[in-house]
């Protein structure tokens, strides 16, 4: 056995309840790391051609990063993977926490499920003993509840626990699954899948040693790392970053950005330190994408300007092997809870400016309401957007809504919409399922209101503002992500300076180019692709890595961690042979890539005729193909070539 991974995963048929470990070559860690990339290995590998993501063929993963546990930060991420409900391709979600570490502490670098259980069960390894127990009287109780209970309940060390909650046992197809008191590992779905499993939870304890090649090495790369996290000069107060995001909106050009810049206000506020920043330079989509920074300006945004978040802040939450500490555990004057996880960006947009709610209390009440019931906040939010829009237009009536006044900004009814959604209940049933299902089914044209790729819903960064999200929305094999690539993400990850024949972004460009789509744009979102795919096998964290790669030394830790001597160039393949994969399962399930362009209002058409991202269309088609094109696949099809998968390696 090699060194940073464990060399086995458990495997567990919730059918037959039989339990065993399988053992992974060190070759395969080697072409596919861990992470998403070795899940994504055994999605190909064990799931049948049109297994239906609900039944029992379909498998769940649990996966481990590669460099979790090695001594290494930014590296405490679990992944979890399977073929989503939502979109019916590859699927995974991510999240921190302390539930990777766990896994690896366990023995295993993954626990893979299949079948379907009978009755509710939990699987719990402790002593080195894995065994499947019931979980019927859990059934039914939000994600908080149910850790605590097992927690609570465990004769061991605190075990690190993940589960779902009532959305995933409703088997909503936005439900996820959460660990540490409702963080989630929110999209594509994978809630569903766990519910219709009937696998209420996951329970470790483990006291394995993880073996690292050079322990020394990877602290020396970590001490430099903490260097630059630890640099925190004073920065603006949260109301002056509005002001930022409107120069930014009005300057004929575009300063390349550096992650040092978002370190430091992540490191002050969190990622809520984008909420007025965002929505004022056009990145937020506002008011179901058709609204604009001149809906919710600087006074109505003021309400969720970042201070305010701190403001009610107890302690400052760190996920496992983190310096920086982007999280907040709250405390806000509902007193039905009392301690929240602090609201991120993509929570606060969605559940905010994008259904015109000004509400803060309300945001940290809904964002608490749906981590317990294991939903995903973005998807959530834009589901409750599409409902406002129809009712504004009069395609639902307040029949069609059991009472509720469905408009832009009514707070009230909007928490009991999400309420409704979360227990399935009236028109709430209808919206569980994601915009495109709510679409399909309501009818009378609805679907020019239902934003989405392949059926996820999008997440609060706007492609018009930045064409390379809307790029990554529509090619990623699990669309509608925000977490892969983009122009801003390019420039701040600087891979350039690690990898040869990378383009060097300019300090400053005209505005114009950022909106031109060329082929340079497509070797930097390729490039993002592949580099992401790395990060996820590693089990890194995204935030991260865009302080920069030659601050945050991803590529030095692999090396140190494992005994490897791969050059950032040769990683950067491995993470294009883990995109190529992904993309081979959706062929193998029947999906035509080009389905997945996102919905034209998010691209612009028709333009809008106001606002920061006013008169602004993505030319989405040549993006696409150019990109597909750049990974070696097919420009037209988007379906990997056969020269390309014979070159990766790919069996
Ligand atoms: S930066 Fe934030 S999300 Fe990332 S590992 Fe640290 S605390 Fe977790």
């Amino acid at each position: 056995m090699g060194f940073g991974y464990m060399g086995k995963i458990l495997r567990v048929d919730l059918s037959s309840a039989e339990i065993w470990e399988e053992e992974i070559p060190d070759k395969v860690y080697e072409a596919y790391l861990s992470g998403s990339g070795l899940g994504a290995w055994m999605l190909y590998r064990d799931v049948p051609a049109g297994a239906d993501p609900l039944g029992p063929e379909n498998m769940l993963g649990f996966v481990s990063g590669l460099l979790t546990g090695t001594g290494s930060h930014f590296t405490g991420r679990w992944m979890v993977v399977g073929k989503s409900p939502l979109t019916g391709s590859y699927g995974d979600a991510n999240c921190g926490g302390n539930f990777s570490p766990a896994i690896k502490r366990c023995g295993y670098d993954g626990i893979f499920f299949t079948g379907i259980s009978k009755t509710p069960v939990y699987l719990r390894i402790a002593n080195g003993k894995a065994e499947l127990l019931d979980a019927t009287s859990l059934w039914g109780k939000d994600t908080v509840e149910t850790e605590k209970i097992l927690i609570e309940s465990s004769e061991k060390k605190k075990p690190r626990v993940v589960c779902i909650g009532p959305a995933g046992e409703n088997i909503s197809l936005i439900a996820g699954i959460a660990n540490d008191r409702g963080r989630m590992a929110a999209r594509a779905g994978l809630g569903a899948v766990m519910g219709a499993k009937k696998l209420k939870a996951v329970v470790l304890s483990g006291t394995e040693h993880i073996r690292v090649h050079d322990r020394n090495e990877v602290r020396r790369l970590s001490r430099r790392c903490n260097m630059y996290v630890k640099f925190q000069p004073p920065f603006v107060s949260g109301p002056m970053t509005a002001y930022i995001g409107a120069l930014t909106r009005m300057l004929p050009v575009q300063f390349a950005q550096d992650g040092m810049l978002f370190k430091i206000m992540l490191k002050k506020w969190g990622t809520v330190s984008m909420n007025q920043l965002s929505a004022e330079m056009g990145d937020s989509p506002l008011r179901n994408w058709d609204g604009s920074n001149t809906d919710f300006g600087i006074k109505k945004s003021g309400s969720v300007n970042p201070d305010v978040f701190t403001d009610c802040e107890i302690v400052k939450y760190y996920c496992f092997s983190c310096p920086l500490g982007c999280g907040g555990i709250c405390s806000t004057n509902d007193s039905k809870y009392e301690r929240t996880h602090k609201p991120e960006y993509e929570t606060v947009l969605s559940l905010g400016g994008f259904c015109m709610n000004e509400d803060r209390d309300s945001i940290f009440y809904m964002n608490e309401l749906l981590n317990r019931a294991g939903m995903d906040t973005i998807s959530a939010g834009h589901v409750a957007a599409f409902a406002i829009e129809c009712y504004e237009k009069g395609i639902l009536s307040k029949d069609d809504t059991g009472g509720l006044e469905l408009t832009w900004g009514n707070t009230q009814a909007l928490i009991a919409l999400i309420e409704k959604m979360i227990h399935r209940e009236g028109i709430g049933d209808i919206l569980a399922d994601g915009v495109k299902r709510a679409a399909q089914n309501i009818g009378k044209g609805t679907h020019n209101a239902a934003i989405h790729a392949g059926g996820q819903e999008l997440a609060m960064h706007d492609g018009r503002n930045d064409p390379g999200f809307a790029l990554h929305y529509s090619v990623e094999p699990s669309p509608g992500r925000h977490t892969v690539g983009s122009q801003l993400y390019y420039e701040m990850f600087q891979l350039w300076k690690k990898v040869r024949g990378l383009p060097k972004v300019r300090f400053m460009y005209p505005k114009f180019a950022k909106y031109k789509a060329d082929k340079k744009k497509a070797l930097m979102g390729a490039a993002c692709s592949k580099f992401m795919n790395v990060v996820n096998g590693a089990g890194a964290c995204l935030f991260g890595v865009l302080i920069g790669v030659h601050r945050v030394p991803i590529f030095e830790w692999l090396n140190a961690a494992t005994g490897w001597d791969k050059t950032p160039a040769e990683y950067m393949i491995v993470g294009e042979r883990i995109q190529t994969l992904k993309q081979s399962f959706n062929i193998k399930h029947g999906i035509r890539p080009k389905d997945f362009k996102i919905s034209d209002r998010a691209l612009g058409i028709p333009p809008q005729d106001r606002g920061a991202n006013k008169g602004r269309t993505v030319d989405i088609e040549k993006m696409m193909q150019d990109y597909w094109e750049e990974l070696g696949w097919d420009r037209e099809t988007g379906d990997p070539l056969k020269d390309t998968v014979e070159r990766l390696g790919i069996d």
